[in-house]
């Protein structure tokens, strides 16, 4: 049966969620507005209440001049006694007040007219700042400045300060949240008894506190996220988590999916015929997905393994049974250059035990496309790879039993869905994922409702490690000299160029000249170059060439990115690595120490370096393993970033975090199931409230 859910998610290549809609229609929310709105994923009054604080300022308070101790904010009330733009080029607004107990500077780096005009000698001002011992004294760099009436009384609760996007002043946000807090009051849901047990406020009273905290409250407490408050709300989160985790569980047991018994016949013959033995680890994930297939309910499962520990292999195995039970399956890859070397890897595999491959590629001639697809269709072939696209394709798959997805996070929801269009009515087609990007178990649980994890924590053995060099692109000329030592030495090389996320007719422009550079540089060797705009077949012909080593030296922009496996290479070289994300550095190490030859990776980097960018080179050099990379990656990244996060939708989690409220998630995990049981409506008011319209991406 077709799932009728639609899809929604934040990605540009999906439909908006449905409840965009109903921001427009609040009062004093503009289009523009709504659209801010939508940067921050509130499109409703709920989303508005769920949206919290990052931290706080004490505005309940004046201190007076002389008591301000540097480095502290804190908010006084002072008389402008002079003000003036300083001369150009330095054009800067810089003004005298003072308190009775003394003097500061307020400077403006930037500032508007109307700034000036507020800051006009004699007016009376409320400022908020740090103090800093500047060269003229004590001075405020670009203070909150309010003009306010003598004896204007203060605030009566300490100034949350929201995550927020460009456009969206923080008072235009305070009052909408303040509103919307107002007009939606939020119920308690948890049973009174367990509520009191836990010690936790109510709901509606943790996000009072947590948006408006009485004076008295002293800031850390509040911004601790032990405090009650928050882990009130991180428990509803929670709670909202494992009921959709609970539902997603029991639509997939509901649906029916083909079982595929193992029979040990094509999969023996594969493994009798492959020139190594299985890792254990390729056993295990191997033994898990056998068993979901003999199940009648479809399997949802990612593979997860570094990069080089041969997930190819334990999928084609899982194709393989579908295949021994007469049924079909595919494989499919982001990527042109990488569906075909599936293909060929697939091809080389099966053709010695007679069993053909399907490729479906966009740049196969029509006709032969066609012959290819109408053999699926009839059920002739039985196993298929292509591109993502695929699935969107009029391609009959009737008797689809498995999909394989490789790098899974860049395969959108609306794919996942039309994959249920495929095969046979009445059956939803067994599911599995691979990720090159290794994450953390607790944190693919945060993004996925419903996911069964295998790990291939193991790589094959005889792999030589890669050494991994950081140098300065001063010393481009020394690089270029290894390149040239080592393909004169048989091997092969990687030469990436930067990446350059503003314009990809720079990138385009840069890769040109990388590769003009080194075939001036290298006139004994031949230089190839690949990029995401060459023609499928230009670029196929490229890699073959590569593959052959009659191309010596591979100048590519991040299209080499996954799982291209050339063992002969054994140098990669990444300009400006400094701008490439860690799980993408690691990727594009990942090319090369795929055969016997003592491998290298320099990562060309140009001063300055960002603080970031300093951490991802030093987290890059020091570890090889991708977990631990992936962790480094969360670290310095932040989750809200994390690999996935984008292309999958929006991460489930906000504010809880799986490790660190394991306490909660129990309590949660218990809750979820009464609730569900006793009171479906609660649970639904829960969902509603924490994904709203999101909920379906939960299904999906
Ligand atoms: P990834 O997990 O990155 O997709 P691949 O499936 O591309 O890795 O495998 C990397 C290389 O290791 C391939 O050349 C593959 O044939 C080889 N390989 C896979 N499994 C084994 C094994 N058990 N022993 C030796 N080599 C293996
Ligand atoms: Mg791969």
């Amino acid at each position: 049966m077709p799932d009728t859910a639609a899809p929604a998610t934040a990605t540009a290549a999906n439909a908006a969620p449905p409840k965009k809609a109903a921001v427009r229609g609040w009062p004093g929310v503009g289009p523009q507005l709504a659209e801010r709105l939508a940067k921050l994923d509130i499109f409703a009054p709920a989303d508005l209440i769920l949206h919290l604080p990052l931290r706080y300022e004490d505005e309940t308070r004046l201190t007076m001049l002389a008591d301000l101790r540097p480095g502290v904010p804190a908010q006084c009330e002072v008389e402008v006694i002079s003000c003036e733009v300083s001369p150009p080029p330095r054009r800067q607004l810089l003004a005298r007040a003072s308190d009775a107990s003394g003097e500061v500077t307020l400077r403006f780096v930037h500032f508007y007219p109307s700034q000036q005009k507020q800051l006009a000698a004699g007016s009376r001002l409320r400022i908020f700042g740090e103090l800093r011992g500047g060269f003229f004294g004590a001075e405020m760099i670009h203070p909150r400045v309010k003009p306010v009436a003598a004896g204007e009384p203060l605030p009566d609760s300490l100034t949350p300060i929201y995550p927020t996007t460009a456009g969206l002043v923080q008072s235009a946000l305070r009052k909408l949240i303040g509103g919307a807090l107002r007009h939606n009051p939020v119920v308690e849901d948890l049973p009174e008894p367990l509520r009191r047990r836990l010690n936790l406020p109510t709901l509606p009273d943790a996000l009072r506190t947590l948006h408006a905290p009485p004076p008295s409250m002293a800031i850390l407490d509040i911004e601790d996220r032990g405090h009650p408050a928050w882990q009130r709300v991180k428990l509803d989160e929670l709670l909202a988590q494992q009921i959709s985790l609970r539902r997603a569980y029991a639509a997939r047991r509901a649906k029916n999916a083909p079982s595929l018994p193992r029979h040990d016949t094509l999969t023996r013959s594969l493994l009798e015929q492959l020139p190594f033995a299985l890792t254990g680890a390729q056993g295990r994930a191997f033994a898990e997905i056998a068993a979901d297939l003999a199940s009648d309910h479809p399997m949802q499962r990612l593979l997860q393994g570094d990069v080089g520990s041969g997930k190819t292999c334990v999928a084609a195995l899982a194709m393989l049974l579908a295949a021994e039970n007469g049924r079909q399956a595919v494989l499919m890859a982001p990527t042109e250059i990488l569906a075909e070397q599936h293909y060929r890897k697939l091809a080389d595999w099966l053709a010695p035990i007679g069993l053909e491959v399907a490729w479906l590629s966009g740049s196969r001639k029509k006709k032969e496309r066609e012959a290819t697809m109408a053999r699926l269709a009839a059920g002739e072939i039985l196993l298929a790879v292509g591109t993502h696209a695929l699935i969107e394709d009029p391609v009959a798959l009737p008797l689809l039993a498995l999909a394989v997805v490789d790098e899974q996070h860049r395969f959108g929801v609306r794919q996942r869905l039309a994959l249920r269009e495929k095969g046979q009515a009445g059956e939803s087609p067994h599911m599995l994922m691979m990720s090159a990007t290794p994450i953390p178990r607790t944190l693919a649980m945060s993004y996925y409702a419903d996911l069964d994890v295998s790990v291939l924590d193991e790589l094959p053995p005889g792999r030589t490690p890669i050494v991994t060099k950081l140098v300065s692109d001063q010393r481009r000329d020394e690089v270029i000299r290894r390149v040239h030592d080592a393909c004169v030495a048989g091997r092969q090389a990687y030469w990436v160029c930067p990446l350059i996320e503003e314009s990809e007719a720079l990138q385009l422009k840069t890769a040109q000249e990388t590769f003009e550079m080194l075939s001036a540089a290298l006139p004994d060797l031949t230089v190839g170059l690949v990029h995401g705009r060459l023609k499928n077949d230009e670029k196929s012909a490229t890699m073959a060439a590569f593959s052959a080593n009659e191309v010596q030296v591979l100048v590519a922009t991040t299209v080499i990115e996954v799982g291209v496996d050339v063992p002969n290479a054994s140098l990669m070289v990444i300009e400006h690595a400094e701008r490439f994300g860690l799980a993408q550095l690691h990727q594009l190490r990942g090319r090369v120490g795929r055969g016997v030859h003592e491998s290298v990776c320099i990562l060309l980097f140009a001063q300055p370096l960002s603080q970031a960018g300093r951490e991802r080179l030093k987290a890059i050099f020091e570890h090889t393993d991708g977990f631990v990379i992936a962790r480094e990656d969360l670290r310095i990244r932040g989750p809200g970033e994390f690999i996935g996060a984008r292309q999958s939708g929006v991460p489930l989690l906000r504010y809880a975090d799986l490790e660190e409220d394991a306490v909660l998630v129990d309590i949660a995990r218990d809750l979820a199931e009464t609730l569900l049981r006793d009171a479906p409506r609660v649970a639904d008011a829960v969902t509603a409230r924490w994904f709203g319209g999101r909920a379906s991406l939960l299904k999906a």
